[in-house]
């Protein structure tokens, strides 16, 4: 039977048995070998991806909600916020209806796909959009929560970071140790921060004999710890990572560093081809951002900097469905045809 994740790993997370389990049954997710593409094939590099987007509400983000969401409930919180680029907000506000709390969600205005819109709607969470992008809805969230009786269930609550470090857990239980490279795109640097903690505790524990380099790829327009400054403005198709001062920055340079990794950015065009390719060649559909750890990945078997027979692990963030806009403009939809067998078989290419 599938275990609650704070049940699964109870003995790696600060909870007790007094802390109420608030669960939609997330984690356990699939790590799927990816069958190329060529360029790994050809340098015996190993790929699994490890399919986020089939949780609960669609991203990791439910790893790191259940425990937030749990702790906030035995903390006596009636109420949770979090400033999102959409999946924060969607599993906040999953969570705390499971749990009978409000949601609080703040989002900067017309840049949240819709999926993650339609979530948040669904679950009866209070959306608030604001004139302003993910980083001043961050900020104003700290603030609101600091002022209010509210818990904040962002990654900077410890609690999410713990959740989020799950994920290396399953990837060493199903691998029987841990990968050559973890890649995984980054934004506000929580996911990366937590990978590199779910590690190191494995690997302490001797449930790992090694440690992953950890390699973060952020968008070419929003990419404040490649060029070590904020980004005012970030701009990238991938919204969940469309982020110019990232909460976790120091988490994610320590990760990078301890590990002998590398946090670099890639280019949208880079992201999109990523987008494609796994979408029409291994039947796995995720949204923008989570492309960005296998174009970052594809890059370094072109420019031959991974090593022949590597093992490697892509954290596919989120599912494709969240984002239908992007698929619908990169994958155009072909007007109808009359309804005769004749036009339908020409459409079809058969005729
Ligand atoms: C949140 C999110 C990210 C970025 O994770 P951070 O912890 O903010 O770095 C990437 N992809 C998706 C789909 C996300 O929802």
């Amino acid at each position: 039977m599938r275990l609650p994740l704070i049940e699964r790993y109870r003995a790696f997370l600060p909870v007790s048995l007094n802390t109420p389990v608030v669960s939609l049954l997330e984690g356990s997710t699939p790590l799927i070998p990816l069958k190329g593409p060529e360029e790994a094939k050809r340098r015996g590099v190993q790929i699994y991806a490890k399919y986020e987007g089939l949780n609960p509400t669609g991203s990791f983000k439910d790893r790191g909600m259940t425990l937030a969401v749990s702790k906030a409930l035995e903390g006596g919180a009636k109420a949770v916020a979090c400033a999102s680029t959409g999946n924060t907000a969607a599993s906040a506000a999953a969570y705390a209806a499971r749990a009978g709390m409000t949601a609080i969600v703040i989002l900067p205005a017309g840049y949240v796909a819709l999926g993650k819109v339609a979530q948040s709607l669904m679950h009866g969470a209070r959306i608030v959009q604001v004139e302003g992008n993910f980083d001043d809805a961050l900020r104003l969230t700290r603030e609101l929560t600091e002022r209010f009786p509210v818990a904040l269930v962002n990654s900077v609550n410890p609690h999410r970071l713990e959740g989020q470090k799950t994920l290396a857990f399953e990837v060493v239980d199903e691998l029987g140790d841990a990968p050559h490279y973890h890649a995984l795109p980054v934004g506000n640097a929580g996911n990366i921060t937590a990978h590199w903690m779910g590690y190191k505790a494995y690997f302490a524990a001797g449930r790992a004999s090694r440690l992953p380099r950890m390699l973060g790829f952020q968008a070419a327009g929003a990419a404040p710890l490649v060029l070590g400054r904020p980004v005012e403005k970030p701009e990238t198709i991938a919204t969940a990572i469309r982020i110019g001062n990232p909460a976790s920055w120091e988490g994610a340079i320590r990760a990078k560093e301890e590990s002998g990794g590398l946090i670099e950015a890639v280019t949208d065009e880079e992201i999109l081809e990523a987008y494609r390719y796994l979408a029409r060649e291994e039947g796995i559909f995720v949204e923008p951002a989570s492309a960005a750890s296998l174009a970052g990945v594809w890059r370094l078997l072109r420019e031959g900097r991974l090593e022949e027979g590597t093992r490697v692990v892509l954290t596919l963030t989120g599912h494709g469905l969240k984002d239908p806009a992007t698929a619908e403009k990169v994958a155009q939809l072909p007007p109808p045809v009359p309804a005769t067998l004749e036009a339908v078989a020409r459409a079809s290419g058969l005729l």
